[in-house]
């Protein structure tokens, strides 16, 4: 497994990915496991402000290496890469989680890559976009997505932490902290999950942004790559398991107006 803490320019980070892709050690042998997904809560859960969880991130370790999610108070976002969690913060920094932490929302997966793309170019959003509908064309299926290398420029977001009582997220995403990273090498993770999905999951594209350096990164807002490699698993699996606590029991998971203020909180 390669570090890329000490790596500072791009090109360094490159030459380090392309040995990074042969050496398979990162790849789940459990295939039975691989290629599915598994969530704990929803998202239409968050939107009503359901920031407490039941589920550690020992737990989540043991459904995937690679996701997304949030914490407890949503305390910032989450993002998983090769079986490493890292915590987001508004503040900006970044911290490898404890696995005693817990989760309000995380989709996680045993990332087995079938697809990769060498982008050797400017790719603004929309761009990329336009290539994963190429190489995954259907939108009924799941894909998580990594892409990984050297970018123009990422904007990210990350939520604040909340106290109780708890408002809704999109309340909270209004105030949320944003963060403009220009050429910087770094990962970033996520998934792009069906129309029919909204309110369980952010239909369409849903992703997370690392530095190298694993010191900064949020919520994907805007992104421009400038060099990378993109890299796609594909699944038709995916389970969710909701919690029983007495705020999920009691929210309104399937309001008219949610599909709205997800475009809206996760856009
Ligand atoms: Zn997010």
């Amino acid at each position: 497994m390669h570090d890329h803490h000490l790596l500072g320019s791009c090109g360094a980070f490159l030459r380090s990915v392309a040995s990074h892709w042969h050496d398979g050690g990162r790849l789940h042998n459990d295939a039975a496991r691989a290629h599915e997904l598994w969530q704990t809560s929803m998202l239409s859960a968050l939107l009503e402000g359901v920031y407490e969880g039941e589920v550690t991130y020992e737990e989540l370790a043991r459904h995937g290496d690679f996701g997304l999610g949030t914490f407890n108070d949503l305390d910032g976002e989450m993002i998983a890469v090769d079986g490493r969690f890292f915590q987001l913060r508004s503040d900006g920094t970044a911290h490898r989680v404890d696995p005693a932490q817990k989760t309000p929302f995380a989709v996680m997966t045993f990332f087995r890559p079938e697809v990769e793309r060498r982008i050797e170019r400017t790719l603004p959003r929309t761009a990329l976009f336009a290539l994963l509908d190429e190489l995954a064309p259907s939108h009924n299926l799941f894909y998580a997505i990594r892409v990984e290398g050297c970018f123009s420029s990422v904007l990210t977001r990350t939520v604040r932490r909340q106290e109780k009582p708890y408002r809704p997220l999109t309340e909270v995403t209004a105030e949320q902290a944003t963060f403009q990273f220009n050429s910087v090498s770094g990962t970033i993770a996520g998934f792009r999950s069906p129309d029919y999905m909204q309110g369980i999951s952010a239909a369409g594209y849903h992703l997370h942004f690392i530095t190298s350096d694993r010191s900064g990164g949020g919520h994907v807002l805007d992104l421009e790559i400038e060099d990378a490699t993109l890299t796609l698993d594909h699944t038709s699996g995916l389970h969710v398991e909701v919690p029983e606590t007495a705020a999920f029991l009691a929210a309104g998971l399937n309001k008219p107006g949610h599909a709205e203020a997800i475009k809206k909180a996760e856009g």
